[in-house]
């Protein structure tokens, strides 16, 4: 008996040192894990922890209090697929090439994909011998040859793009530009006004878009059209699944969660359960998803050798109406380059390595790829934009980013410097206000005591002004603009 106990523990130890040896880096220190938990279109004001009155985010508000919550944590682009493509190769759309002038997101039927020269975060990490996985929506190329299977990611389950695109109305999107190359202008607002009205009452058969999973060992259709009020409970499934399978050795858990990009779902556990109702139901069942997600990791005894991130990918989808989300007391949302489009929510949480606190250092999600590399013991990676977090999650110094660029559909609109921001361009997005202007005289803002964006400083500030147009000149004289990849769809229709 005393031997085969003896023989247990050996054999325990030795299963625990080996565990320990897979998760050692190149530096000798445990590689943590990286989770990033990525909502879709979520606003600045969507979260009790960011000042929402009604919608309950019990989960991620601790994970706010027990870490970092940031207050000007930035994506690099208003919408999901050029934000998505800074994500995970840690620089601005213009500099990869994933963003479009004209087509300013993926649309089903894309034949491209992230660029091959290009590196993302789960073949970085990859290299350092993480596993990885993609739970969600991947929105960077529908082609089997463009999945994030075939960039780095070990596995996938999840849509292939945003939950409101390939309709089953039969007029895909390629007819669409088709009309338009015909000067069709009637027929495709025709379309339109008869899918606007189905965003407010959705129904799943209304889109025919499909459910993927994808692995090594090849790829399968799991349903089409995906059963959109059970994505969020499935994903959640899905990860802390794979939480489990892979608690003995390093992982990069990459989960972009469909919701709250409209038409907006919740399970049946939680349709009218919200004092925000629909929209509110929606947040706070991915609240509870977050709270499963940690769960798993503290079950499988990994949680402090991991790194949970919760953010979106820009701000809320105004036009939506009820359905779409809230920026807080930020100005506009997605779509846009002001303040409400592309500053976000995150929370940065690490037990035993973060200690609670409340950054107002400027991040950007670009910032997430130097970070996990850092932290996996990479080599640091030149030309990229994004830039090393970690003396911030570790308490030894302040963030290293003075600056945000706000490009929109590749164009510079704003440059944030320090505390201020100079804006050349004004526009609104999805038909509503402000009408496109390019200021001849730029608007200056102190987003320290007007995050809003409300008050022009310009004439008080005139100095400062000549600086941030210097900081702009500087920025596009390094910034080398690859062209648009999204509007290479166009030439099929050139007339
Ligand atoms: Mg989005």
């Amino acid at each position: 008996m005393r031997a085969l106990a003896l023989f247990a523990a050996a054999t325990l130890l030795t299963s625990c040192q080996l565990q320990q040896s897979a998760a050692l880096g190149t530096t000798g220190q445990r590689q943590p894990n990286i989770v990033i938990l990525f909502a879709d279109d979520l606003g600045y004001g969507d979260l009790g922890s960011y000042g929402h009155p009604n919608i309950r985010t019990p989960n991620i508000d601790q994970l706010a209090r027990e870490g970092q919550r940031w207050t000007d944590f930035y994506v690099a682009a208003p919408v999901c697929s050029p934000s998505r493509g800074a994500l995970l190769t840690g620089k601005l759309p213009v500099r990869t090439g994933l963003y479009g002038q004209r087509i300013r997101v993926m649309f089903p039927g894309e034949e491209l994909g992230i660029p091959e020269p290009e590196t993302t975060l789960a073949e970085a990490l990859g290299a350092e011998g993480y596993r990885s996985a993609i739970i969600g929506k991947w929105h960077l190329g529908d082609a089997p040859g463009a999945y994030p299977t075939r960039h780095g990611f070990d596995y996938w389950y999840g849509l292939p793009y945003s939950n409101d695109m390939d309709w089953a109305d039969s007029t895909s999107f390629d007819e669409l530009l088709a009309m338009r190359a015909r000067g069709g202008a009637e027929a495709i607002a025709g379309v339109m006004a008869a899918r606007s009205g189905r965003y407010a009452e959705p129904k799943v058969e209304y889109w025919n878009v499909p459910l993927l999973e994808s692995s090594g060992s090849g790829e399968r259709v799991v349903e089409r059209p995906a059963h959109q009020p059970t994505l969020t409970r499935r994903y959640t499934e899905q990860a802390v699944a794979f939480v489990q399978r892979n608690a003995d050795r390093p992982f990069l858990l990459y989960m972009p969660y469909t919701m709250p990009h409209t038409p907006i779902f919740a399970s049946s556990d939680f349709q009218g359960r919200s004092l925000g109702k629909r929209y509110g139901d929606v947040i706070e069942e991915i609240d509870w998803s977050v709270g499963q997600v940690r769960a798993a990791l503290e079950r499988a005894g990994v949680a402090e050798h991991t790194l949970v991130i919760f953010t979106s990918d820009n701000g809320p989808w105004l036009s939506m109406r009820h359905h779409g989300g809230s920026a807080g007391l930020l100005n506009n949302g997605k779509g846009t380059t002001f303040e409400g489009g592309m500053r976000v929510p995150a929370v940065f949480w690490w037990p035993g390595t973060i200690t609670p606190e409340v950054v107002s250092g400027i991040g950007s999600t670009m910032d997430l790829f130097a970070t996990s590399l850092s932290l996996a013991g990479a080599q640091p990676v030149s030309g990229i934009d994004g830039l090393d977090l970690t003396s911030v999650l570790k308490g030894t110094g302040e963030s290293p980013r003075s600056e945000i660029a706000y490009y929109r559909a590749g164009e510079l609109q704003a440059l944030r410097r320090g505390d201020f921001k100079v804006q050349l361009v004004a526009e609104g997005a999805y038909g509503l206000p402000p009408e496109r202007q390019v200021l001849e005289t730029p608007r200056l803002y102190d987003l320290r005591e007007d995050p809003g964006e409300r008050h022009d400083v310009a004439a008080r500030h005139p100095e400062r002004m000549e600086e941030m147009l210097d900081a702009v000149a500087r920025h596009r004289a390094r910034t080398r603009i690859a062209s648009p990849l999204f509007d290479a769809r166009l030439a099929r229709f050139a007339r």
